[in-house]
């Protein structure tokens, strides 16, 4: 027997219209390319979103056809972000970050209709113009005085916008349609297109809410720093509308100062960004002499949180929250916030669960399975391939028949190594391809790098497999200094000898000046490998004498 509830569609237009609503003043404040503020409410946004959703309708498209972005956390986006879905389009952003042929090969793929882009990116516009056929036309995010020289056929987004009204129905249609598209990094072959519905982004918005974990809410200010370009900015913009918090869009300016000046003029209380963009604020802000506050609640995923992370916001006085996730998976998936129990565990012990990537929200299933596909206990040291279900993960890839990360069974293999606890806490502990296999048994590249950070000469530490004829495999670090600084090899050891399994400690590092670090923040472990991973390297410096 079905229930006898009204089946309302979840719209993205919704979300928009009812922060306009209820939340008419609270603010949306951007950075512009000048570096000068932009600030409306809710209200004011919403308008000029029904003004972008006439003017879409004028442009050469279709229901479901794909519109491209190439743009900065700006307000701009925003209103693309509600006005593109809104009107049955599906809003593709794209990361400005990766390769030229990348970018081709993206927009191609996803036959892009229409490109709006920042004024900034004229000239990587130019670049790609004449590789993309489809395209109808290019629409430059500024007004008339800021509009980039040499297109004369480009759209200016402000004049498309002056003459529309402010009024608009949005229209009512399945929710399960097209809303947004991601494409992965590409750390592993071409990239893939992840296709979200109108249904798994509402879903993933309130689920992102739920009490306690991101901690957006009334009166809360948001700033994500995770770019709008990558996974819905980690859906931010969805939820800080959903319950009518206030929202800073950082623009361009993604440097420690720039960060800790709207911090500060704009009141943010929580942030959201990867563990780089945190260290960056975190330099800039105790070089200084300088407080964070009033933000006390920053959210970091993207890649490994750091133990010196934690440590360093813990003096500042604010909460680190460690999530995890992937394009493909909207992209939350887990999340590491305590229970009230957990308080009273000693402070190493809670440490070691706020580095774990955390539990499942609701919404989300996981599970870890064997090289056999048999899943394997909860008892936080088994280690296999994590697989999840759930609303907001991606059931398959646009244009693309590949299967070979769905089972058979429906879960979406993640291509992460990790462990559960009997808590039910997930912990990476590698990705698939970086994983170290020595003599048969796995070692974790994060955890090598979690401790080497933590001393006070590195500024940045990678693991890598390099080749070993007695054991297959052996861990080499490759250490970047803090400037000034240096370190020997048994120094090295000494250090991170407490803290992992004997034979995980690796018999050699390699100083490099920096490390490479693809198009998402992510150290391309690949090319790392490729240089540094053979058994003997001219470079390699012992760890024992
Ligand atoms: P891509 O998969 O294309 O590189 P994503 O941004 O989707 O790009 O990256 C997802 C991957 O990032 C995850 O599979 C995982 O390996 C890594 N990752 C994300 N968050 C964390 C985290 N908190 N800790 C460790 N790894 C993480």
């Amino acid at each position: 027997m079905h229930g006898l509830m009204m089946d309302a569609p979840l719209l993205i237009s919704g979300i928009l219209e009812y922060a306009a609503k209820y939340h008419r003043d609270t603010e949306i404040v951007s950075r512009n390319e000048d570096s000068s503020l932009n600030r409306y409410g809710y209200a004011e946004a919403a308008q000029r979103t029904r003004k972008l959703a006439n003017a879409l309708s004028r442009l050469n498209v279709t229901a479901g056809d794909r519109i491209s972005t190439l743009a900065w956390n700006n307000h701009r986006h925003f209103e693309m972000y509600f006005g593109v879905p809104g009107v049955g389009l599906v809003l593709h952003t794209v990361n400005p970050r990766l390769f030229p042929e990348q970018l081709v090969f993206i927009l191609n793929d996803a036959q892009s209709r229409y490109l709006f882009a920042d004024a900034c990116f004229a000239p990587l516009v130019k670049g790609l113009r004449p590789h993309l056929p489809q395209l109808r036309g290019v629409v430059f995010m500024c007004d008339r005085a800021h509009m980039p020289e040499g297109f004369p056929d480009a759209l200016c987004y402000e004049d498309l916008l002056a003459p529309e009204s402010d009024l608009y129905d949005w229209p009512q249609f399945d929710e399960r349609m097209a809303s947004g598209m991601c494409y992965t990094s590409g750390t592993t072959g071409n990239p893939k297109g992840v296709l979200y519905s109108h249904r798994s982004t509402v879903l993933h918005a309130m689920g992102v809410n739920q009490p306690g974990l991101f901690g957006i809410a009334p009166g809360e200010c948001v700033l994500p720093v995770v770019p709008m370009f990558h996974v819905n900015a980690w859906c931010v913009p969805y939820a800080a509308a959903q319950v009518g918090a206030k929202l800073v869009l950082p623009g361009p300016r993604l440097d420690g100062p720039g960060l800790l000046e709207v911090i500060h003029g704009e009141k943010v209380s929580i942030g959201a960004g990867v563990p780089t963009i945190w260290l960056n604020l975190l330099n800039h802000a105790d070089q200084a002499g300088q407080s964070i506050a009033p933000m006390s609640r920053v959210v970091i995923g993207g890649a490994a949180c750091p133990q010196t992370l934690i440590e360093r916001f813990n003096a500042h006085k604010a909460l680190t929250v460690h999530a995890w996730g992937m394009t493909e998976t909207s992209p939350l998936g887990s999340i590491s916030v305590l229970s009230d129990h957990h308080g009273s565990l000693p402070p190493a012990e809670r440490m070691k669960l706020q580095l774990k990537q955390g539990r499942a929200p609701f919404g989300i299933e996981m599970r870890i399975s064997g090289p056999d596909g048999k899943p394997l206990p909860w008892d936080g040291v088994s280690r296999g391939e994590l697989e999840v279900r759930g609303p907001w993960i991606a059931s398959g890839y646009y244009n693309n028949a590949d299967r070979s990360q769905f089972t058979a069974d429906g879960w979406f293999r993640t291509g992460d190594i990790s462990t559960i606890d009997a808590e039910g806490f997930m912990n990476i502990v590698d990705r698939s391809k970086d994983v170290i296999k020595s003599g048969g048994e796995w070692i974790s590249s994060i955890e090598l790098e979690n401790v080497a950070m933590s001393h006070p000469a590195v500024l940045e530490a990678a693991v890598i497999a390099r080749a070993d004829s007695r054991w297959s495999e052996r861990p080499r670090y490759l250490i970047v200094l803090r400037e000034g600084k240096t370190l020997s090899g048994p120094e090295l050891k000494a250090f991170i000898a407490p803290h992992v399994a004997s034979w995980w400690i690796p018999e050699d590092m390699i100083i490099v000046k920096e490390l490479p670090h693809t198009g998402t923040g992510k150290v391309m472990k690949a090319a790392l490998r490729e240089q540094y991973g053979a058994e003997v390297h001219p470079e390699a410096v012992k760890l024992t004498l």
